[in-house]
């Protein structure tokens, strides 16, 4: 089975600051542990941009206005305590929505089946009118509208980052052809993803109190994420790939490791076999420490390929 993977050097070059966790070593992190042969049959691509209608499906016009218009020419733009514009970042944010679409279109056109976005800025905080939490535009977001605007009925969209969704949750929040279902540490930025938060009946939030286990997280995963996904037999699945709820990660507190990573893509994956002809794309969203992002893309992608 043919599988892609999308990244772009501006991605290598966005930087929210001097010091600031989101930086480009985690890209060149993962693109390291995906330099070994074992991943040799990934056929790399440069993505291209997201156009701008790819953007406003999911995202207010004014946002994609306001993010353009911010873009420094030098230095730093802040736009807010934590997410921070580089010369590099629009570049970086377009892309990264871009690689998302562009795999939706060869996974619909029959190209391949499995696709990883290796890139940076993160989404799933982006809301539909609101850059924030180090995201600019909510890539996984566009590419599930993209998506439907392709035909498909039912998109899954499973986020294991250790933060809740926010911005996948409101844009998708009325939205019946999304399921977006989110495992992420509770209380924890941004405060958001209560087991209460259920849409129409589309989201699904499953949080863990700090200091959850691997078992706590597969069991929750077992009773709450992976059941939901089944029942709404989606065309595809996307992941929001976040490895920050491994043990070594500094900004949160779950204690995840690469064999977790492992065991959710492949319950994915098989889910997508049933019901997706095995279609699955996975995009880059958290993940603080250089460690667990090595090991836990190795063991994800190397899941996500078979
Ligand atoms: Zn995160």
């Amino acid at each position: 089975m043919h599988s892609l993977l999308y990244t772009h050097s501006a991605c290598l070059r966005h930087s929210a600051g001097p010091g600031h966790p989101e930086s480009p070593a985690r890209l060149q992190a993962v693109l390291e542990a995906l330099d070994h042969d074992r991943f040799a049959m990934l056929e790399r691509i440069e993505a291209p941009r997201a156009t701008r209608a790819q953007l406003e499906r999911a995202h207010d016009p004014a946002l994609v206005d306001f993010v353009a218009a911010a873009a420094p020419v030098e230095g730093y733009a802040q736009l807010d305590a934590d997410t921070a514009m580089s010369p590099d970042s629009l570049e970086a944010a377009l892309r990264a929505a871009g690689a998302v679409c562009a795999a939706v279109d060869a996974l619909l056109d029959g190209s391949a089946s499995r696709a990883f976005c290796a890139v940076r800025p993160p989404g799933h905080h982006a809301t539909r009118d609101m850059a924030m939490g180090f995201c600019l535009f909510n890539s996984v977001a566009v590419g599930a509208a993209h998506a439907l605007a392709r035909g498909l009925e039912r998109v899954a969209i499973v986020d294991f980052d250790v933060h809740h969704g926010n911005g996948t949750q409101d844009i998708f929040w009325d939205n019946a052809g999304v399921l977006y279902a989110s495992t992420h540490q509770a209380p924890l930025y941004p405060g958001t993803g209560a087991a209460n938060e259920i849409g129409v009946g589309n989201i699904v939030n499953a949080p863990l109190p700090a200091a959850s286990s691997s078992f706590a997280f597969r069991e929750i995963c077992r009773d709450i994420i992976l059941p939901a996904v089944e029942r709404f037999r989606p065309q595809l699945v996307m992941i929001s790939a976040g490895f920050d709820a491994h043990y070594l990660d500094p900004l949160a507190n779950l204690n995840l490791g690469a064999p977790d990573y492992d065991w959710i893509t492949r319950e994915l994956v098989d889910i997508a076999r049933k019901h997706a002809q095995g279609r699955v794309i996975s995009s880059l969203e958290g993940g603080y420490s250089l460690t667990a992002l090595r090991e836990s893309t190795a063991a994800h992608i190397g899941a996500l390929i078979g």
